[in-house]
């Protein structure tokens, strides 16, 4: 049984393809994951996952404000008051995704820094874990991560060194791996795989977004999720059972989740 600990199933090109995020959701239940984490990138998707996790025992929420969709809020203030209210909702299980993006050079780095840091500042009065979107801005992320040693979580789909895979398990953080470990060009990946202990990888797909082989270029779903497992069985030596076993006794951990 797969624990999913990332993924977007209220994606609109999913209901477009699908109908209901409801018959979708209960599609994957029955193709061998056991649980998903539905992440929120802003409030109103947030409080989506919210919903789908009241609905489905298997299904928990993640709530914040991803670096992309901080360009919906003039007003920060407000919108971490309106965050913090979600966070206190029951199978809210993280304050995520939150981060930095630096791959699209238009976008205002100092306000995505700006909502990082006071969302890390939540979460550590809050007491609660963070779900990190660290893309091309390595330095930054781990920069604020050292300012906040009272706060860790998951850092989501890893695309750092070894390093830094090493300095952020030392620090108490869990490195969830997505499709892209099965990828051709994938060696900085599985290196950096390959330096974490078994007690703190995850497995996840950030569906509908970076299918693993051989789905490249489809939507991607949690069921395929097994084809990111089987690829860290292999690199870590353990069977598949053992594998799916692990990552999700990890995912519990990680998430706080008490079953
Ligand atoms: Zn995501």
């Amino acid at each position: 049984m797969l624990f999913d600990t990332h993924a977007h199933c209220d994606d609109l090109r999913i209901e477009n393809e699908f109908g209901s995020v409801e018959a979708y959701i209960r599609h994957q239940l029955e193709n061998g994951v056991s649980n998903i984490v539905n992440i929120g990138t802003n409030l109103e998707n947030s409080r989506v996952s919210i919903e789908l996790s009241q609905k489905f025992d298997e299904i928990y929420a993640s709530c914040g404000i991803h670096p992309y969709d901080i360009r919906l809020y003039d007003d920060m203030e407000a919108t971490l008051l309106e965050l913090r209210k979600l966070l206190a909702i029951k199978k809210v299980v993280a304050l995520g995704e939150i981060g930095l993006d630096y791959h699209y050079e238009d976008s205002d780095f100092g306000r995505q820094k700006e909502f990082f840091i006071s969302q890390m500042e939540l979460a550590r009065e809050l007491d609660v874990p963070v779900i990190i979107h660290d893309r091309d801005a390595h330095g930054d992320c781990m920069d604020i991560i050292r300012a906040f040693p009272e706060v860790t979580g998951i850092f989501h789909s890893f695309s750092g060194s070894y390093e830094m895979a090493t300095e952020l398990v030392r620090r108490g953080w869990y490195i969830s791996f997505s499709g892209t470990v099965t990828y051709k060009n994938a060696r900085k990946v599985v290196e950096a795989c390959e330096g974490v202990p078994f007690d703190r990888i995850l497995i996840e797909t950030d569906s509908p977004y970076l299918p693993p082989v051989p789905h490249r270029g489809e939507l991607n779903h949690p069921k395929h999720v097994r084809l990111t497992c089987e690829k860290i069985a292999e690199l870590k030596g353990f069977s598949f059972e053992e594998m799916s076993r692990i990552t999700r006794e990890n995912a519990i951990r990680a998430y706080r989740i008490n079953l």
